[in-house]
């Protein structure tokens, strides 16, 4: 086979030879050895007097890496040896290069590359839904540390994930124990697959490159997906199921009974439209179709929903059956060392 070197990863006074498939990296065996306690196991069995000549390459000893890719292994090997390839979060980056930073400093447990990466990753799956509606609503406004930093600009920063990248992030988080992540990139997912056709699709091209699913992540799946359709449902309930209550202070029963009927109308055409984003499907805001009922029905209303909203966003691990939000952020506070 003709090996071919990477030349970003190739120092003429590098001391070890790594090669991944057909790509071979030149860099320095000390270094690999103080980041990765795997390195340091794998450089300290006593060398034998003479190499044979597929053990090395060009005088170094020649690594081989198995069953790693080459592209992820140059991202890996980048992270480490160029300080500014793969910064900290907030700063820019690609899916590609948090992929192959994340699932190579895994395997070789290096822990700072690991944790960089999981905080870039989990930008774009945010666990609270105050911040999912800041990036629906205010994303005009966000803040550096509030945006997803591998999405491309421009950067609507709400449901603009695409599918492929979806499927290769949560078999990522499953091999990297990244657990909450899941739940919004499934309900992403759903959104992208709530046509029986896409599903389709994906279900029946299951070697499709882009749908690498194990068993269990399609069941997992496809149970939230079927609840997925009926989140809107209840939400709708709280502006159709309003009673006004003569404690409640409403002065006009009967003007905001009517104002009430109208919007839930115009609710129910947007759910028609936009059941892609059943959490997000409407809003009581003051330019909204409820403008006009009276205050006290209004911040009822609003009460209402939000607590409707709150209820499904807590749920929304357990439909697919990822366990609660409460253990996940747990997780992902250790991990993440925040
Ligand atoms: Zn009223």
């Amino acid at each position: 086979m003709d090996l071919e070197r990477v030349p970003e990863l190739w120092f003429p006074d590098g001391n070890v030879v790594l090669q991944a498939e057909d790509h071979v990296f030149k860099v320095f065996q000390g270094i690999l050895a103080a980041r990765s306690p795997i390195f340091k196991d794998m450089f300290s069995f006593p060398q034998p007097q003479e190499r044979a000549p597929e053990d090395e390459f060009e005088g170094c000893p020649l690594v081989p890496m198995m069953g790693d890719s080459a592209h992820e292994v140059a991202c890996f090997l980048q992270a480490i040896f160029d300080s500014e390839f793969f910064p900290a979060y907030p700063a820019r980056t690609e899916f590609d290069i948090i992929e192959g930073c994340l699932r190579m400093s895994h395997k070789y447990q290096v822990d700072y590359i690991r944790q960089r990466a999981l905080v870039h990753l989990s930008s774009g799956f945010p666990t609270e839904l105050a911040l999912l509606d800041r990036r629906r609503y205010n994303s005009s406004e966000l803040a550096a540390v509030e945006r997803t930093s591998w999405l491309p600009p421009p950067n609507p920063e709400y449901g603009s994930i695409p599918v492929p990248v979806l499927f290769r992030a949560i078999s990522l988080a499953r091999e990297v124990e990244a657990l909450w992540i899941l739940p919004l990139a499934f309900y992403h997912l759903s959104s992208h697959l709530t046509h029986p056709e896409r599903l389709a699709h994906y279900l029946t091209f299951r070697d499709n490159e882009e749908a690498t699913f194990s068993e269990r992540d399609w069941v997992a799946f496809l149970h939230g997906h079927g609840a997925f359709s009926h989140i809107a449902i209840p939400l709708l309930s709280c502006v159709s199921n309003y009673r006004v209550d003569p404690r409640c202070g409403c002065r006009a029963p009967h003007h905001c009974e009517s104002v009430r009927l109208k919007a839930l109308g115009k609710f129910h055409d947007l759910a028609d439209k936009r059941l892609a984003q059943p959490l997000h499907i409407f809003r009581i805001a003051a330019d909204g179709p409820l403008k006009k009922v009276c205050a006290s029905c209004f911040e009822h209303l609003q009460l209402a929903l939000a607590e409707c909203r709150e209820q499904l966003w807590n749920k929304l691990p357990r439909k697919y059956g990822i366990g609660k939000w409460e253990d996940l952020r747990k997780i992902k506070k250790e991990a993440l060392g925040l």
